[in-house]
């Protein structure tokens, strides 16, 4: 919980659910249109606010690894779950700058560092986060940690430090979400979102698709994001990827077509927003990972690994990028005169 005096007058829940009730019914009716239809509306809205080229690539790092006390039953890292994940405590300054400059030559902009924390800690770790902060920044990436719930002096500190974005995702909505989380409120997480904008650090939130959740669910956790004010800047998507021994070991895969569509009511209701195609990319193969760009996505995750979890390769990544890029390709050898 946020304890900062001061913290609780400066909140902004989202205290006003009639209006995410109100975008979750818009939500839902952009949801479900036509297949053809939705995608060309938030094609257009995407372009609008962004030049269709700019693909943001991002590499994850988890810098302390399993043993979290929280139960987010999707989750390699809980303590709860008996997933055979190792754990790591918290890495060195040296293999995070070894990390960051590999992030950096591989053509990431943003490198972000994930802690399986319930609340990030105080005293030498901590500041050792911010010493990681300050590497990466000297290497000219933006920086972003997701290290659990977060006090409104230490996101200062993490500001201070020259953090650009916070991360913690909502995950799902607010109705499906105790199915999901029950060691901590989806209020706590709205609250450490509102103490990172506080300290004045750009928001990272966003969700996780196949839990579970109805085509509403989806849409109600998009319109709680962006009844947000200010919206968030970066909004990741994910797929679950189930993990043996963990409650979701068995939920059934979600469809492209659901993850492009919820894509797309993302780019709509967030237009400025980055919307991250995310975890669960290494099983979409390249022809759906255009359409979700299509759709309004602008990041991805480069990397062999999503913090525990596999990612897309990099020579699958180089064929996805050279695609998008256009210009000449193999096998398009006719010319005038043939
Ligand atoms: S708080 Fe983060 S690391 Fe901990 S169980 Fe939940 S998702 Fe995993």
């Amino acid at each position: 919980m946020i304890d900062d005096e001061g913290m609780s007058s400066a909140l902004q829940l989202n205290e006003n659910p009639a209006s995410v009730a109100v975008l979750t019914e818009t939500a839902l009716a952009l949801y479900q249109k036509p297949f053809f239809d939705l995608l060309y509306e938030a094609h257009t809205v995407h372009r609008a606010h962004h030049e269709p080229e700019d693909i943001q690539r991002c590499v994850l790092l988890s810098i302390k690894t399993g043993g979290c006390p929280e139960d987010c039953g999707y989750c390699s890292q809980s303590g709860h779950h008996k997933t055979g994940l190792e754990r790591q405590p918290l890495l060195s300054l040296d293999d995070v700058r070894h990390a960051a400059t590999q992030a950096k030559e591989s053509g990431a902009e943003r490198f972000c560092m994930g802690a399986a924390w319930r609340q990030a800690p105080e005293g030498e770790q901590f500041e050792r986060v911010l010493e990681m902060v300050r590497i990466v920044k000297s290497l000219g990436m933006e920086a972003c940690t997701t290290l659990g719930m977060l006090t409104l002096d230490q996101a200062r500190q993490l500001k201070e430090a020259g953090l650009d974005a916070y991360n913690h995702n909502v995950d799902t909505s607010r109705e499906h979400y105790p199915k999901i989380v029950t060691t901590r409120t989806y209020d706590d997480r709205l609250q450490t979102l509102h103490a990172a904008r506080e300290a004045g650090l750009t928001v990272c939130s966003g969700g996780i698709l196949g839990m579970g959740e109805s085509e509403r669910d989806r849409c109600a956790m998009l319109a709680e994001l962006a009844t947000l004010n200010p919206q968030p800047e970066s909004v990741p998507i994910n797929m679950l990827m189930p993990i043996a021994g963990t409650p979701l070991a068995q939920a059934p895969e979600v469809s492209v077509p659901d993850l492009v569509r919820t894509i797309a009511v993302a780019r709509i209701l967030m237009p400025k927003s980055r919307v991250r195609l995310s975890a669960g990319r290494v099983h979409l193969s390249r022809e759906a990972q255009l359409l979700a760009l299509f759709a309004g996505a602008n990041s991805v995750f480069i990397g062999e690994k999503l913090l525990t979890t596999p990612n897309a390769g990099q020579s699958a990544d180089d064929a996805l990028f050279a695609t998008l890029s256009g210009g000449a390709r193999q096998g398009c050898s006719a010319s005038a005169g043939d």
